[in-house]
């Protein structure tokens, strides 16, 4: 059960706190992009998005690591100014860990920002990564996500039961 809970767990990316994060180490940001940064209906990113995002880039190496299409993904990530993988598989993402290898970070400079525990808190879990959940942005979801929606529904009641994870309890 232990995979499936976050380090730290916020209402949403413009919640997290970041200064924190420089203050341990955390040097490169990896974000997913679905009902993370973005609705999915939604093209482009929010001016509030843009303006956290223009902060970001000062302090952090930020990239976007999301399942969804390459054309959708780069239209985000060039907006904001910074890199992006896209149709990278979480929660086995081989091309995160591929980035990673290849970077010069070590895991504990990394943390993982997503709104997914199956796929975004799983897959930083076993890079060794920090993992950061968040609140979904918004109700719709893609049909894929949608029944991996309900399936955390049921893995967050374990949770809950076993004093893991209660939603909307926050902590950082
Ligand atoms: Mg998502």
């Amino acid at each position: 059960m232990e995979k499936y809970v976050p380090d730290i767990y916020q209402k949403d990316i413009y919640n997290i706190k970041y200064k924190n994060l420089a203050s341990r180490g955390i040097k490169l940001l990896i974000f997913d992009l679905d009902n993370t940064i973005a609705l999915i209906n939604e093209w482009s990113p929010s001016e509030e998005a843009i303006k956290l995002f223009k902060k970001l880039n000062k302090s952090f190496e930020v990239i976007i690591a999301s399942n969804s299409v390459k054309q959708r993904v780069k239209n985000f990530a060039d907006t904001l100014g910074i890199k992006y993988l896209s149709h990278v598989k979480k929660p086995k993402g081989l091309p995160i860990e591929e980035y990673i290898n290849n970077s010069k970070y070590n895991q504990s400079e990394i943390a993982m920002i997503g709104d997914s525990m199956m796929d975004d808190i799983v897959c930083g879990n076993r890079l060794g990564i920090t993992t950061i959940l968040i609140d979904q942005l918004g109700k719709r979801e893609y049909p894929l996500a949608y029944l991996r929606r309900r399936k955390e529904r049921k893995i967050q009641k374990r949770l809950r039961d076993n004093n893991l994870f209660t939603k909307g309890r926050y902590y950082v």
